[in-house]
């Protein structure tokens, strides 16, 4: 499989060059040059797989030249071994034909275990043959730190740096990052907020000078290609489960870079039957205004109850517009220039062609909590704020009372504790076994003044040889 860019000027990868590349040369993002296609009967074929042999199925068409199917399946099968229920991916029904899809049994209770865990994986095993070593540069709200942590910690080619904003994620979340123990695991608590790390990140992906020579930088982001990659698959395992290819499913999904959705887009465009893809967002909604207005207008940052939605702009959302614009580089490329300098409007055309597929939902911290209790009241089932929201958004969508809707559960609600208590739930959400003794554990971070030189010249010096 070839990999090319959504701005058409960066030269076209294989699967190696894009685990090891963040943003293309161009600016742009990574897409497979063509999507593997799956018949009625391929999908038939997936009922009775494991999650393990499912993902193989899916991510196989593109990886093959790179990496030989033996490897990929002892990958996988550890990979996902290490999630703490039998089905990987369960489903729970909460209402009539909606049905939540539980991502968080992962080690650090999110969906992003499901794509981090993989990568780390990847990445080791391209490495050791290789025999190469990169530095993993990420900032983190919340859970892509603890994630890509969680990803990278038995990879002895990989020193993981990750900014997050002193004082500024929970405990849980911080918990989680900062007590994984591994030499090669690095956690800098900077003296300012999200955007400053995210700032300091982006400054160093553009001027490496400050790394030794032969390390190079690689991003986990859910610009890496392999993030939507993994993602694809739990779109066709609860497809599958509710009736697939027999019957059409339609998804919601808690967005906020598009990461996420943008992988059920893929799954749909691969030949999975999908009726409707919901955009659920909080009240950044970024997104949602897209879908009624036909603008792409950033917005000022609002701090929510679901904070690893809050975006004032969607990164992935030019993965989509590649396609909407018939994969015409050039036009994404000037679409982009002129978003550098304000609003922007896509055509009629484009357009069309989102609302056919795509609808949205904005849901806001009140109505949050509010769907957060019900659901508890209906079912004693409790959902993290994210999952809420997406449940919200299921439940008003005008899809016919015969389309099963899956909500994609992004969260264990026990991340979100105080979330949980605003909503006024009579239960308190418990920490799942493995990670009982949390906040008994020793914490290992390096506190750091907002100043990138600070931040580059502790990296340089703490990189393992
Ligand atoms: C990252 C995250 C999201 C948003 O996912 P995107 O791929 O950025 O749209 C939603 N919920 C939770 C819990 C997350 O961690």
């Amino acid at each position: 499989m070839k990999y090319i860019s959504t701005r058409g000027q960066a030269p076209t990868l294989n699967f190696e060059e894009v685990l090891l590349t963040g943003l293309a040369s161009d600016g742009g993002l990574y897409v497979p040059e063509t999507l593997p296609q799956f018949s009625p009967a391929d999908i038939a074929e997936m009922a009775g797989m494991n999650y393990a042999q499912l993902a193989q199925k899916i991510i196989t068409p593109f990886v093959e030249d790179c990496i030989p199917g033996p490897d990929l399946q002892a990958i996988l099968e550890e990979t996902y071994a290490e999630f703490r229920h039998a089905a990987v991916a369960p489903m729970v029904q909460i209402a009539s034909n909606q049905w939540v899809l539980e991502l968080f049994h992962g080690p650090t209770l999110a969906f992003k275990d499901f794509a981090l865990q993989l990568l780390g994986r990847l990445l080791d095993y391209v490495l050791e043959r290789k025999h190469q070593k990169v530095v993993i540069m990420g900032a983190t709200s919340g859970d892509t730190g603890s994630a890509a942590i969680e990803g990278c910690k038995r990879c002895n080619n990989i020193d993981i740096f990750i900014l997050h904003p002193h004082g500024r994620v929970s405990d849980v979340q911080r918990k989680q990052m900062t007590t994984v123990v591994g030499d090669n695991i690095h956690n800098l608590a900077v003296q300012g907020n999200f955007d400053d790390c995210q700032a300091m990140v982006k400054a160093s992906f553009n001027d490496r000078s400050f790394l030794p020579a032969d390390r190079s930088l690689v991003a986990v982001n859910s610009i890496n290609w392999a993030r939507i990659m993994a993602q694809i698959v739990y779109y066709f395992y609860a497809a599958v489960a509710l009736g697939a290819p027999a019957r059409k499913i339609a998804f919601s999904v808690p967005t906020g870079n598009f990461g996420d959705i943008f992988a059920g887009y893929l799954a749909r465009q691969m030949g999975l039957p999908v009726e409707r893809l919901i955009i659920a967002t909080n009240s950044n909604d970024v997104l949602h205004r897209v879908l009624t207005t036909g603008t792409y207008a950033r917005q000022t940052l609002e701090h929510t109850l679901s904070p690893s939605m809050d975006i004032s702009v969607s990164s992935n959302f030019e993965r989509l517009l590649f396609d909407l614009y018939g994969r015409d580089g050039a036009a994404i490329n000037d679409l982009m220039a002129r978003f550098a300098d304000g609003d922007i409007s896509f055509n009629d055309q484009a357009m069309s062609e989102v609302k056919e597929l795509f609808s949205s939902y904005r849901v806001d911290d009140a109505q949050t909590c509010a769907q957060m209790a019900a659901t508890w009241d209906s079912c004693e089932y409790m959902l993290d704020p994210h999952s809420a929201i997406g449940v919200k958004a299921a439940l008003n969508c005008d899809l016919p009372a015969s389309v099963p809707v899956v909500t994609l559960a992004t969260a264990h609600p026990a991340k979100f504790p105080a979330a949980v208590k605003t909503a006024g739930l009579d239960d308190e959400p418990v920490l799942p076994h493995h990670l009982r003794d949390l906040f008994d554990r020793p914490e290992r971070s390096e506190v750091l003044p907002n100043e990138l030189a600070a931040v580059q010249a502790f990296m340089a010096e703490n990189i393992n040889a």
